[in-house]
């Protein structure tokens, strides 16, 4: 990811060059990878990921710490009372009413082409109303396998959004302890990582991969404790991500707070506004598809239980104007995102470069536009945005010849 970066500002595009760069996902799935097996492990393929990306070891499961119900969160962006699936049985599914993301994704991008890989078979024969062009199925703790496929699948130039599932953590678990210090546990993670990292290899010797815009989403749907999960125990819902797009900023998420679960019945939807979901992989594979469109992936009428993370892990557009400029000079923090009232742009930089800034909505329309707003070495400028009405919107800063565009939405 990071090769894919540099190469955008040694050629120096223009935000249509970007804009114009076909939006891809791949999504990696670890089935039972406990956090603190997860950081106990060698794991080189995922750590170069995390070197790029935006992650958290502290996500906190908000459902049932079970295989049917958490992979239908991931990949709906709803939490449980709305999928509807508790167990394994996927009995009492709600798919029609909260579909997987392909499918919502597919309401706005009709030609988008998507295909999943699974080992476990109830992902692939349960599910419906799904939006997958193709479900592929190989066998139980066959990774090797799921390589090859997801190897066919990415030499495919069309190709938009790729799922990639492995259980083989969770059936050495189940058979011998989710536990850090329990060695074959530790070498099945490992061997995962080392499947990662021919993904990783196929996805970048794609024909098209430096004119493609990628991000790399990877997860895991519950811990476990001694060899099985579905409790409400710290070591089953104390769960990871990471996502890795084209910032080459790593940021870690830590010092987050438990926000409850409806399992236990405690779920604070107040806390859990800002925590780092379940729900939040589906709603920010929605967003980088839907980057530069007029698609909105917060439709209101989805009802969608997670956020997006995608300006954390993503920079985009970059930089557009005629100046060889670092990402250093041009920095700046950009929160809180969603906001009510006030957004904050926070300079790093202390010359006394005037900012400007404008407001437009999704459809390019301006709302606001200010000129010499303040100036970099000013540090902090607060947007109000309490007076519009709630959505999404672009903030575009300009400074010199320098331009930046975020995507805030206001509640
Ligand atoms: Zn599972």
């Amino acid at each position: 990811m990071k090769k894919l970066f540099t190469l955008f500002f040694a050629a120096i595009i223009t935000n249509a060059a970007i804009a114009s760069q076909p939006k891809k996902v791949l999504i990696i799935g670890i089935d039972g990878v406990r956090t603190d097996a997860l950081q106990q492990a060698n794991t080189p393929n995922i750590d170069a990921l995390i070197a790029d990306g935006f992650y958290t070891y502290e996500s906190w499961h908000e459902g049932i710490t079970v295989s049917g119900p958490s992979w239908s969160t991931i990949m709906t962006g709803v939490e449980y009372p709305k999928h509807g699936v508790t167990s394994n049985s996927y009995s009492g599914s709600q798919y029609n009413n909260y579909p997987y993301f392909p499918t919502r994704a597919k309401t706005c991008l009709p030609n988008l082409y998507a295909v999943q890989i699974v080992q476990w078979a109830p992902m692939s024969d349960n599910v419906y109303n799904d939006g997958w062009n193709q479900k592929i199925k190989v066998c139980d703790g066959c990774g090797a396998n799921s390589v090859s496929a997801a190897q066919t699948q990415l030499a495919n130039p069309n190709l938009d959004v790729l799922f990639v599932y492995f259980d083989e953590c969770d059936l050495t678990g189940h058979s011998t302890g989710f536990s850090p210090v329990n060695p074959a546990y530790i070498s099945a993670i490992q061997t995962v990582d080392g499947h990662i990292g021919s993904i990783m290899t196929a996805l970048q010797n794609r024909p098209n991969y430096n004119a493609e815009d990628w991000i790399v989403l990877i997860t895991t749907d519950h811990g476990g404790t001694g060899t099985g999960h579905g409790g409400n125990s710290n070591n089953e819902r104390k769960i990871w991500w990471v996502g890795s797009g084209n910032n080459p900023v790593s940021k870690q998420l830590t010092g987050v707070v438990d926000p409850g679960s409806y399992a236990i019945g405690n779920r604070n939807a107040t806390v859990a506004l800002n925590n780092p979901s379940q729900a939040d992989i589906a709603v920010t594979a929605l967003d980088h598809l839907f980057r530069g469109t007029s698609c909105n992936p917060l439709n209101p009428t989805w009802n969608l239980d997670g956020q997006t993370w995608l300006d954390s892990l993503h920079s985009e557009p970059l930089v557009t104007g005629v100046n060889n400029v670092t990402k250093n000079d041009f920095n700046y923090k950009f929160f809180p995102n969603p906001s009510t009232d006030l957004v904050t742009l926070w300079f790093e930089n202390d010359s006394n470069e005037p900012v400007n800034y404008t407001i437009t909505d999704m459809l390019g329309k301006v709302i606001e536009e200010k000129r010499n707003a303040t100036t970099m070495n000013k540090n902090r400028l607060n947007i109000n945005v309490a007076d519009k009405p709630k959505g999404a919107y672009y903030v575009t800063v300009q400074i010199g010849g320098n331009s930046k565009t975020n995507k805030i939405i206001v509640e």
